[in-house]
């Protein structure tokens, strides 16, 4: 790296707070525009909530009928993780929810993510926490971070991104927020069972196929797939909690069965929280971790294939909020434009995933289907109230009704891609991201091998 820097303040072209799904891709796609790079990240691994909560599957690279809409650096994650044996690559989705999921090797994909970022020439600081935002004349002129060893560090950059997930950039800088408060979606917490019986789990599903959603595949081609995602067993559930063996009522269960490994993810737990307040969170957090112990045991006695299986690992709590505070852009994408399949002039990203609200105090989950693939516009990603800053992944401008559909990781990425790509063009040319050409980058994302609609 060639960044100048003193004791403690570092220059920089672009700056990107946050190494989840969609801050990591962002900042590979800037460092590979050869900008100075420098990406924050509060916990001590990249890859967010889809390395830290051990999440089933990336959702969602295909449309309804199996066309792929997400490509460029996304599909360069998959297949670097493929070559490593970390993904069996995109497969059925056999739940029937959408077409396709993208199954990962968690500690794999951390690696692969690394490596790419080191690739890229960015700048790595883990254990740094955004801290404070550095605005003159309403620009974002970079911030305040606070290392966990060394103490804090001034960043100065030409352009930034926010992808703390939580719009921490934005809402420190002075920008229009909403959310929040923790109503919008339930926290969780999900598990992995290692040791599965997985034909006497295939057995159960042949044999009770109304135990499980209807659009599920149930029959004997589950066999001989490397991962099989289901959602059901709710009958089980139920007894279940009648029987005060799972800690809450829940109508069915999602989980992924490694059939090679032997492994299982299950994601069950849920409880309401405000992820911005640390007391609740932190009590979401121990009570989710609970309910993990709980559904373990309740899955060892109640569950065909999981007797002798044990908990193996616990997600992060930190990564247990699926939606919390997001910025007022300059457009923001509603329900109305998912159920539309609504496509925009200055799209930088195509998503096609039903919108799902998993609801804190309920047993299942509110569920609003897209009308087609839905262009994420570019607009969605500028926030109100400042310049200089450009938001990516969750906590782009989206009602609730859409967010619950653009949250999942695949259009994170592709929001991620798009933003680091936007900070390069112009930290290189000296334009407010505000004042971008969109349709030029447009064509550098085309060129970049990102899918995008033309009408
Ligand atoms: C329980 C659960 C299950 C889910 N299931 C699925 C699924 O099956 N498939 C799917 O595709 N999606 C799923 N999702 C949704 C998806 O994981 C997230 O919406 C997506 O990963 C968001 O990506 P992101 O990069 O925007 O945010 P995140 O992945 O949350 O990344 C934000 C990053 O910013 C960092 N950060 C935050 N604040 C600061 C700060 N002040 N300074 C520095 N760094 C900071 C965080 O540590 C984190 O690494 C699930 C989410 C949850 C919670």
């Amino acid at each position: 790296m060639d960044e100048k820097r003193s004791a403690s303040v570092i220059e920089a072209d672009v700056l990107v707070a946050g190494g989840g799904t969609a801050g990591a891709v962002a900042a590979i796609a800037a460092g590979r525009r050869g900008c100075r790079t420098v990406l924050i990240e509060e916990s001590d691994m990249i890859g967010g909530t889809l390395t830290g909560q051990v999440l089933q599957h990336i959702s969602s690279f295909h449309d309804g009928v199996g066309n792929q809409i997400i490509a460029g650096i996304p599909q360069q994650i998959v297949d670097r993780l493929a070559k490593l044996g970390g993904t069996p690559g995109h497969m059925p989705d056999t739940t029937g929810y959408s077409w396709s999921v993208t199954p990962v090797d968690h500690e794999l994909l951390q690696f692969v993510l690394e490596q790419m970022l080191r690739d890229a020439g960015v700048h790595v600081m883990l254990n740094t926490r955004f801290e404070r935002a550095l605005v003159e004349d309403g620009v974002l002129r970079g911030c305040e971070a606070l290392t966990s060893r060394s103490g804090p560090v001034t960043i100065r950059a030409a352009a930034a991104v926010d992808a703390t997930g939580d719009a921490a950039v934005a809402a420190a800088a002075g920008a229009q927020c909403v959310g929040g408060g923790g109503q919008e979606q339930a926290m969780s917490i999900l598990f992995t069972m290692a040791g599965v019986d997985v034909d006497a789990v295939l057995d159960y599903i042949q044999q009770h196929p109304e135990d499980f959603r209807s659009t599920s595949v149930t029959g004997p081609e589950l066999r001989g797939l490397p991962v099989v995602t289901i959602w059901g067993f709710g009958a089980l559930l139920g007894a279940g909690a009648r029987a005060g063996e799972a800690p809450i009522l829940r109508g069915e269960m999602h989980v992924s069965l490694w059939t090679q490994r032997r492994m299982a993810v299950v994601n069950v737990t849920r409880t309401a929280g405000d992820p911005l307040s640390d007391e609740s969170r932190s009590e979401a957090i121990l009570q989710l971790r609970q309910q993990a112990l709980a559904f373990s045991r309740f899955l060892q006695k109640r569950v065909p294939g999981f007797a002798g299986a044990y908990l193996s690992k616990t997600g992060r709590g930190a990564f247990a909020h699926r939606a919390a505070r997001k910025i007022v852009g300059d457009y923001t994408l509603t329900g109305e434009d998912l159920r539309g399949g609504r496509r925009f002039d200055d799209a930088v990203a195509q998503s096609f995933f039903p919108s799902d609200r998993h609801d804190a105090r309920g047993p299942s989950m509110l569920v609003v289907d897209s009308g087609g693939v839905l262009d994420i516009p570019y607009r969605c990603m500028l926030p109100r109230g400042v310049e200089g800053l450009l938001a990516a992944g969750r906590c782009v401008s989206a009602d609730t009704v859409a967010s619950g559909s653009i949250r999942v990781t695949a259009p994170c990425m592709a929001m991620g891609q798009a933003a680091g790509t936007a900070a390069a063009l112009c930290a290189q040319s000296g334009v407010s991201p505000r004042a971008l050409d969109v349709q030029l980058l447009r064509q550098e994302l085309v060129r970049d091998g990102v899918l995008l609609y033309t009408p």
